[in-house]
């Protein structure tokens, strides 16, 4: 059976396409600003404006054609109202004129089902680190829970901001990634964990007095932000596991493309006698192949969706499942 697939949760419009439990094709094109952030209504159009071709070239890689697709899946949430509805409308359109079934998918939990299928991992907790979101789930008492969740912005959204402050341009998490690096000196910053929730806001008010104070070098910051902000995203992530009793973490989101964050989650499991698993970063960031997989497997598990009960869901929660 062959899915296709559209992600259009945010920035980043996607198309993939998944035979049983072969991804045969994984393209996407993002929207970008040369300064700000992302305006919705611009990414909306963006979406529109790539999603023909990259259709195309979806067929193409994977060697297939329209007619040769059984079932339709996108991210029905969480995500960006305005871009969400694109992705929808397409496979609306998409659905009806294959008369073809269509099921739309929770996005965070697309990113701990395509973990499952492409690496070892059976039942891992996932750390899913992007730029809205941070969530850490697991499959837990029957249904997918989310254990520690950040309650302001996301990592991803988090580095961004301090990024452009400095002067970094955007996306900005990669370039930190980079000028961590160099460097030396640990500044100790705001530790903001509660219970199993994490918080950034304070921690980037901070950092933002500091890089004004002039006292610091700008690798300095990014190290200690680093240190400083992955610490807490795997204290949490530890206390999840040993709640659960699961031996496996899985790294997801754009942020798990980060080298330093891998190798902490990979010292503290190995620590703990457990496994840490990543993916590789076309499977890290937002994705479709993750949609067209989650949305095959719903339906070999039985589920089935009118094309009235398609409707986004901007606020969709992993745990209302
Ligand atoms: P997503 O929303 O999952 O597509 O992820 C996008 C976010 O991932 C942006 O906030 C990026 O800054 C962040 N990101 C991408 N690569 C890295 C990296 N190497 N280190 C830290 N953050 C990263
Ligand atoms: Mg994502």
């Amino acid at each position: 059976m062959i899915c296709l697939g559209i992600e259009s949760t945010a920035h980043t419009f996607g198309i993939g396409i998944v035979k049983d439990k072969i991804v045969l094709a994984n393209v996407n094109h993002s929207y970008t600003t040369k300064s700000g952030g992302m305006i919705p209504f611009n990414a909306a159009e963006h979406h529109i404006d790539v999603c023909d071709k990259l259709i195309k070239d979806a067929l193409e890689k994977a060697n297939v054609k329209l007619q040769d697709i059984d079932l339709i899946s996108f991210s029905q949430g969480p995500g960006i109202g305005h871009t969400l509805r694109i992705g929808a409308m397409v496979a609306r359109i998409l659905s009806l004129k294959l008369k073809k079934p269509i099921i739309g998918v929770n996005h965070c939990i697309a990113h701990l089902e395509i973990g499952k299928l492409l690496t070892d991992a059976k039942d891992p907790v996932l750390l899913y680190a992007s730029g809205a979101n941070t969530q850490i789930i697991a499959f837990e008492g029957g249904k997918y829970r989310i254990f520690g969740e950040t309650l302001d912005i996301g990592t991803g959204n988090f580095l961004d901001a301090f990024a452009r402050y400095i002067g970094l341009g955007f996306p900005g998490g990669p370039k930190l990634d980079k000028l961590s690096k160099d460097g030396k000196n640990f500044i100790e910053l705001p530790y903001v964990v509660k219970g199993m929730d994490v918080s950034f806001g304070g921690l980037l008010t901070n950092l933002k007095q500091k890089y004004d104070s002039k006292k610091y070098s700008d690798a300095d910051l990014a190290y200690s932000l680093q240190e400083t902000a992955f610490a807490m995203l795997l204290e949490v992530s530890e206390r999840a596991m040993y709640h659960c009793d699961k031996k496996e973490l899985l790294l997801g989101g754009g942020v798990a493309c980060n080298t330093r964050l891998q190798e902490m989650a990979k010292i503290m499991c190995r620590e703990n006698n457990s496994k840490c698993f990543i993916l590789e970063n076309q499977f890290n960031v937002d994705n479709a192949a993750m949609i067209a997989w989650l949305g095959l497997k719903e339906y070999n598990d039985g589920k089935r969706q009118k094309i009235e009960d398609t409707e986004i869901k901007p606020y969709w929660r992993t745990d209302e499942f």
